[in-house]
């Protein structure tokens, strides 16, 4: 069986739709009064690491860890910890000022409960598809779903109450996910699930092509730079078990050619 599906090209240059985005919200700061809110859906720390340090300087951000995925809740608990010391590590869980003199708003990390049976439950029949299969458009799906949720949960109970006890109770503009910096996933895919997701519930998906300018690369960098845990598999016990396949494989082929 083929272990991985091409990714599907891009049918839209979603790195310039969110350049247009920031512009906007760049050439008129005061359109609102204040800096876009951003709920964006973390996969795990060396992904978030090169997309915080690209858009914390024009979006106030929440870190949204839904990823029932995850194969055991040690693992879980281990990518969490370390998405929580990146952000101590770079110093942005704290308000700051830019260089520029801008106010930067702290990044918070929100970690729904963890239920890995919510992903089985979900990808029941596909156990067996290959990675960037249908197995992992549901589980795209399945966490930008909850990302947007999330979102509406909040917009409501801002709508009920006018004192929002801290920024965390404040509504969103947007929503997104750190997963298209990943070389292993379809930026087309993610971004045509995200604006699907987003019509549903009447909020706004950002779209991105974050692996785009050396995104992927500087992901790179930025995990060495912090010492972060790069985990070797995908999150599912599924993408686990390829990726100790291939390994198998590669020793099989080294000894053949001893
Ligand atoms: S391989 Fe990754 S994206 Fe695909 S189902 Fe497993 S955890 Fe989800």
């Amino acid at each position: 069986m083929q272990d991985y599906i091409k990714p599907e090209p891009n049918t839209k240059n979603y790195q310039q739709m969110l350049d247009k985005i920031i512009d906007s919200w760049q050439k008129d700061p005061d359109k609102r009064g204040r800096r876009p809110r951003l709920l964006m859906h973390s996969c795990c720390a060396p992904c978030s690491s090169a997309v915080l340090d690209y858009l914390c300087r024009y979006f106030d951000i929440t870190l949204f860890y839904y990823n029932p995925n995850i194969s055991t809740e040690a693992e879980f608990d281990h990518r969490v910890s370390e998405l929580k010391r990146l952000i101590h590590e770079m110093g942005i869980d704290v308000e700051r000022t830019d260089t520029d003199g801008v106010r930067l708003g702290a990044v918070f990390v929100v970690v729904p409960e963890y239920d890995h049976m919510e992903f089985i439950d979900v990808v029941r029949g596909h156990e067996k598809d290959p990675e960037r299969g249908e197995r992992c458009h549901i589980c795209y799906r399945q966490r930008l779903e909850k990302t947007a949720a999330y979102m509406d949960e909040i917009r409501r109970a801002s709508e009920e109450s006018s004192d929002a006890e801290s920024s965390l109770s404040l509504p969103y503009d947007y929503f997104c996910t750190t997963l298209t910096i990943s070389p292993m996933k379809s930026s087309e895919i993610l971004n045509r699930i995200g604006s699907e997701v987003g019509e549903l519930h009447d909020e706004a998906f950002l779209p991105s092509d974050f692996k785009k300018r050396g995104g992927y690369q500087k992901s790179i960098e930025l995990s060495k730079e912090y010492d972060l845990y790069r985990q070797d598999f995908c999150g599912c016990e599924f993408s686990k078990a390829a990726s100790e396949r291939e390994r198998a494989e590669r020793v099989q082929r080294k000894i053949q050619e001893l």
